[in-house]
Protein backbone atom coordinates (compact mmCIF):
# COMPACT_ATOMS: atom_id res chain seq x y z
CA UNK A 1 0.00 0.00 0.00
CA UNK A 2 1.63 2.99 -0.94
CA UNK A 3 -1.08 5.66 -0.05
CA UNK A 4 -0.03 8.45 2.16
CA UNK A 5 -1.19 7.84 5.99
CA UNK A 6 -1.82 11.90 6.37
CA UNK A 7 -4.87 13.79 4.93
CA UNK A 8 -2.88 15.91 3.51
CA UNK A 9 -2.66 12.97 0.90
CA UNK A 10 -5.93 13.50 0.09
CA UNK A 11 -5.57 17.23 -0.48
CA UNK A 12 -2.80 16.59 -2.90
CA UNK A 13 -4.63 13.91 -4.64
CA UNK A 14 -7.85 16.40 -5.64
CA UNK A 15 -5.16 19.11 -6.81
CA UNK A 16 -3.80 16.47 -9.12
CA UNK A 17 -6.45 15.86 -10.62
CA UNK A 18 -6.99 19.12 -11.65
CA UNK A 19 -10.07 20.09 -9.19
CA UNK A 20 -10.57 22.54 -6.36
CA UNK A 21 -12.15 21.75 -3.03
CA UNK A 22 -14.56 22.92 -0.73
CA UNK A 23 -13.07 22.83 2.94
CA UNK A 24 -16.39 20.32 4.00
CA UNK A 25 -16.41 17.97 1.01
CA UNK A 26 -12.55 17.74 1.78
CA UNK A 27 -13.03 17.01 5.80
CA UNK A 28 -15.89 14.26 4.21
CA UNK A 29 -13.29 12.86 2.17
CA UNK A 30 -10.61 13.00 4.52
CA UNK A 31 -13.12 11.64 7.12
CA UNK A 32 -13.24 8.53 5.07
CA UNK A 33 -9.38 7.48 4.49
CA UNK A 34 -7.49 7.77 1.77
CA UNK A 35 -8.46 4.71 -0.19
CA UNK A 36 -12.18 5.04 -0.16
CA UNK A 37 -11.90 9.30 -0.62
CA UNK A 38 -9.64 8.05 -3.96
CA UNK A 39 -12.43 6.11 -5.27
CA UNK A 40 -14.89 8.51 -5.10
CA UNK A 41 -12.36 11.15 -6.62
CA UNK A 42 -12.53 8.62 -9.53
CA UNK A 43 -16.11 8.60 -10.37
CA UNK A 44 -16.64 12.43 -10.09
CA UNK A 45 -15.35 13.25 -13.55
CA UNK A 46 -18.40 10.65 -15.05
CA UNK A 47 -21.05 11.86 -12.36
CA UNK A 48 -20.13 15.52 -12.33
CA UNK A 49 -18.06 16.36 -15.94
CA UNK A 50 -18.71 20.32 -15.47
CA UNK A 51 -17.77 20.64 -12.35
CA UNK A 52 -14.24 22.03 -11.35
CA UNK A 53 -14.59 22.66 -7.75
CA UNK A 54 -16.07 19.49 -5.26
CA UNK A 55 -18.33 20.41 -3.03
CA UNK A 56 -19.85 18.60 0.07
CA UNK A 57 -22.82 18.00 -2.33
CA UNK A 58 -21.20 16.00 -5.17
CA UNK A 59 -19.60 13.90 -2.87
CA UNK A 60 -22.76 13.37 -0.48
CA UNK A 61 -24.65 12.31 -4.67
CA UNK A 62 -21.40 10.15 -4.99
CA UNK A 63 -22.25 8.54 -1.43
CA UNK A 64 -26.04 8.66 -1.73
CA UNK A 65 -26.45 10.31 0.62
CA UNK A 66 -29.40 13.29 0.28
CA UNK A 67 -27.87 16.23 0.64
CA UNK A 68 -29.11 18.69 3.78
CA UNK A 69 -30.19 21.64 1.63
CA UNK A 70 -30.65 23.85 4.31
CA UNK A 71 -27.12 23.09 5.66
CA UNK A 72 -25.82 23.98 1.84
CA UNK A 73 -27.77 27.58 2.28
CA UNK A 74 -26.50 28.71 5.83
CA UNK A 75 -23.22 28.21 4.23
CA UNK A 76 -23.42 30.87 1.45
CA UNK A 77 -22.03 33.82 1.71
CA UNK A 78 -22.82 37.65 0.28
CA UNK A 79 -19.39 39.55 -1.00
CA UNK A 80 -19.28 43.45 -2.32
CA UNK A 81 -16.67 44.43 -4.34
CA UNK A 82 -15.52 45.12 -7.69
CA UNK A 83 -13.27 42.80 -10.06
CA UNK A 84 -10.26 44.38 -10.48
CA UNK A 85 -8.33 41.79 -12.57
CA UNK A 86 -9.39 38.83 -15.08
CA UNK A 87 -6.69 35.87 -14.50
CA UNK A 88 -5.47 34.21 -17.29
CA UNK A 89 -7.22 31.16 -18.26
CA UNK A 90 -10.07 32.92 -18.60
CA UNK A 91 -13.34 32.76 -20.81
CA UNK A 92 -13.57 30.21 -23.86
CA UNK A 93 -11.26 26.85 -22.14
CA UNK A 94 -10.52 23.79 -23.47
CA UNK A 95 -10.57 20.54 -20.80
CA UNK A 96 -8.76 16.98 -20.86
CA UNK A 97 -12.21 14.82 -21.49
CA UNK A 98 -10.59 12.42 -19.18
CA UNK A 99 -9.54 14.50 -15.84
CA UNK A 100 -11.20 17.54 -16.64
CA UNK A 101 -7.72 19.89 -15.97
CA UNK A 102 -7.80 22.97 -18.42
CA UNK A 103 -5.36 22.06 -21.31
CA UNK A 104 -4.19 24.13 -24.47
CA UNK A 105 -4.31 22.28 -28.10
CA UNK A 106 -5.46 19.33 -27.27
CA UNK A 107 -2.83 18.48 -24.75
CA UNK A 108 -3.36 17.34 -21.80
CA UNK A 109 0.43 16.62 -19.40
CA UNK A 110 -1.21 13.51 -17.94
CA UNK A 111 -2.92 12.19 -21.33
CA UNK A 112 -1.06 13.91 -24.18
CA UNK A 113 -2.83 13.76 -27.01
CA UNK A 114 -6.48 14.30 -26.24
CA UNK A 115 -9.86 16.23 -28.25
CA UNK A 116 -10.51 18.41 -25.95
CA UNK A 117 -13.91 19.98 -24.46
CA UNK A 118 -15.15 23.52 -25.17
CA UNK A 119 -15.53 25.04 -21.31
CA UNK A 120 -16.82 28.89 -20.08
CA UNK A 121 -15.07 29.87 -17.14
CA UNK A 122 -13.75 32.76 -15.15
CA UNK A 123 -10.90 33.23 -12.66
CA UNK A 124 -11.20 36.77 -11.01
CA UNK A 125 -9.47 39.04 -8.19
CA UNK A 126 -12.23 40.50 -6.76
CA UNK A 127 -11.46 43.72 -3.94
CA UNK A 128 -13.94 44.71 -1.59
CA UNK A 129 -12.10 47.37 -0.34
CA UNK A 130 -10.63 45.13 3.00
CA UNK A 131 -9.48 42.02 1.20
CA UNK A 132 -9.09 40.26 -1.88
CA UNK A 133 -9.81 36.96 -2.77
CA UNK A 134 -10.47 34.89 -6.28
CA UNK A 135 -13.87 34.45 -7.84
CA UNK A 136 -14.30 31.66 -9.59
CA UNK A 137 -16.85 31.29 -12.30
CA UNK A 138 -18.42 27.55 -13.32
CA UNK A 139 -19.54 27.78 -16.93
CA UNK A 140 -23.54 28.73 -16.02
CA UNK A 141 -22.43 31.74 -13.97
CA UNK A 142 -19.72 32.70 -16.35
CA UNK A 143 -22.87 32.35 -19.13
CA UNK A 144 -25.26 33.99 -17.11
CA UNK A 145 -23.08 37.21 -15.72
CA UNK A 146 -21.53 37.88 -19.43
CA UNK A 147 -24.52 37.64 -21.40
CA UNK A 148 -23.24 35.20 -23.59
CA UNK A 149 -23.52 31.17 -24.20
CA UNK A 150 -20.86 28.31 -24.80
CA UNK A 151 -22.19 27.85 -27.98
CA UNK A 152 -22.22 31.36 -29.08
CA UNK A 153 -18.05 31.95 -26.80
CA UNK A 154 -17.50 29.38 -29.13
CA UNK A 155 -18.60 31.06 -32.37
CA UNK A 156 -16.42 34.18 -31.47
CA UNK A 157 -13.08 32.70 -30.13
CA UNK A 158 -11.36 33.03 -27.14
CA UNK A 159 -10.18 36.71 -27.82
CA UNK A 160 -13.55 38.37 -28.33
CA UNK A 161 -15.34 36.10 -25.75
CA UNK A 162 -12.49 37.48 -23.41
CA UNK A 163 -13.27 41.14 -24.43
CA UNK A 164 -16.69 40.30 -23.53
CA UNK A 165 -15.97 38.97 -19.96
CA UNK A 166 -13.79 42.67 -19.06
CA UNK A 167 -16.48 44.73 -20.56
CA UNK A 168 -19.29 43.07 -18.42
CA UNK A 169 -17.48 42.42 -15.38
CA UNK A 170 -14.26 44.71 -14.88
CA UNK A 171 -13.76 47.05 -12.68
CA UNK A 172 -17.83 47.17 -11.84
CA UNK A 173 -19.51 47.08 -8.61
CA UNK A 174 -21.14 43.37 -8.11
CA UNK A 175 -22.51 41.47 -5.13
CA UNK A 176 -21.35 38.18 -5.46
CA UNK A 177 -22.99 35.44 -3.32
CA UNK A 178 -21.63 31.60 -2.89
CA UNK A 179 -19.15 29.67 -0.87
CA UNK A 180 -15.68 29.93 0.12
CA UNK A 181 -13.15 27.21 -1.09
CA UNK A 182 -9.88 25.95 0.55
CA UNK A 183 -6.97 28.03 -0.65
CA UNK A 184 -9.22 31.30 -0.33
CA UNK A 185 -10.98 31.21 -3.73
CA UNK A 186 -14.69 31.58 -3.78
CA UNK A 187 -16.99 29.75 -5.79
CA UNK A 188 -19.48 32.17 -7.28
CA UNK A 189 -23.13 30.92 -7.23
CA UNK A 190 -25.12 34.19 -8.12
CA UNK A 191 -23.58 37.82 -9.36
CA UNK A 192 -25.28 40.68 -9.27
CA UNK A 193 -24.26 44.90 -10.52
CA UNK A 194 -25.01 47.33 -7.30
ZN1 LIG B 1 -6.06 14.68 -18.80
Amino acid sequence: MDYLPSSEGVLKKVLGYGYQIQPEALKILESMGEEKATEVLGSFPDKFPEAIVIESKHVEAILEKTPDKKAADTNDLKLNGRITQIYDGSGLIQRCPKCNRWIIDDFCIVHSDVEGIWDLRIKARFDDGKERCTLIFKKDVTEKSVGIKLEEAKNLGEAVTLARIKEALLNRNIEVGGVKLSGGNFLVKDIRKV
